[in-house]
């Protein structure tokens, strides 16, 4: 099995893009499994059309509930509570104690000193964990829920059940499409993978992104290789990240021009069309994109 992972430092680069063509490409030749660890955006599964999906609820942590016939309303656990995660609300004439289940930390201290017992801990769910099938291969991705910051537990487990999908032979490759940024839901979807695709844009961020994401993938141990997309939209942009790439021995395996047809190709490819064969009206996008991949497939098989 081998697997990549296309990453940028920030959204907005196309990476789901290239990785849904990505997708197609390999599924020409090998056994394709992909996962989405974008947790707070998922759009990989609406690239590349997912179908019969089955989600199950993602476990984080537990919140504190009371339960409002036992509560006697002495307002100790509001006191006890250092988040300020408890107060009271009026119930017509009576005050009656509430937990913001937004605010509470699921410490459970407020358990400890309730008289009446009135306080339980129950289970949180921070998002969901999702399977569903395309039409390059199965497909993992992960929903979080507004508000929760569980995204690097999130993307492990969809990396933990996209590998379970992929370790069933050695002519595999499992597809990332990861989060933006280098945070700890980024170091989740890198960490022991084989390469690296890092997206880039022809602008001083692009390069300062892509800096960061190199960085990293070294310190993970990942090798890591780039792809600027966009390269047309700045002449000094593109030089800039040429010269970056150079000075930092990082192989700039593509340079993809703008082309709004490419994004017209992924509406096609959600919608079962597959990917055009070599040759078949591609625009200058698709070109260079397929040159991307013939750069991919040496390193797949190496
Ligand atoms: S579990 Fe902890 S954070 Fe949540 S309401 Fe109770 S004391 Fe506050
Ligand atoms: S400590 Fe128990 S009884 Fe007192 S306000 Fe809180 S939930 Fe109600």
């Amino acid at each position: 099995m081998k697997t990549l992972v296309v990453a940028s430092g920030k959204g907005g680069t196309g990476k789901t893009t290239l990785a849904a063509a990505f997708a197609h490409f390999a599924a020409l030749e090998h056994h394709v499994v992909v996962a989405d660890c974008d947790v707070e955006a998922a759009n990989l599964p609406i690239a590349l059309g997912a179908r019969e999906v089955v989600c199950h609820a993602f476990g984080g942590g537990s919140e504190a509930v009371i339960d409002t016939a036992t509560c006697t309303a002495c307002g100790a656990c509001a006191s006890i509570c250092r988040f300020a995660a408890i107060g009271p609300v009026l119930n017509g004439d009576d005050v009656m104690y509430r937990v913001d289940p937004w605010a509470c930390e699921g410490c459970g201290a407020c358990t400890l000193v309730c008289p009446a017992g009135a306080v339980q801990m129950q289970p949180k769910q921070a998002g969901e964990a999702c399977t569903g099938i395309t039409d390059v291969g199965p497909i993992v991705f992960g929903n979080l829920r507004p508000g929760e910051d569980l995204s690097g537990k999130l993307v492990t487990e969809v990396r933990e059940r996209a590998g379970h999908l992929a370790d069933t032979g050695d002519d595999v490759v499992l597809i990332i499409d990861g989060p933006p940024g280098i945070g700890c839901p980024v170091i989740a979807a890198i960490a022991n993978t084989d390469h690296l695709i890092a997206v880039t844009e022809p602008t001083a961020s692009g390069e300062h992104d892509l800096d960061r994401l190199v960085r990293l993938a070294r310190k993970l141990d990942v090798s890591v290789s780039a792809v600027l997309n966009k390269a047309d939209l700045s002449a000094s942009g593109a030089e800039r990240i040429r010269a970056y790439c150079a000075g930092a021995d990082v192989v700039l395996i593509g340079e993809i021009p703008f082309d709004p047809a490419l994004a017209a190709l992924l509406g096609g490819m959600a919608e079962g069309s597959g990917i055009p064969a070599a040759g078949e009206g591609e625009g200058p996008g698709l070109i260079a994109v397929r040159a991307v991949w013939e750069r991919l497939r040496a390193i797949i098989a190496s």
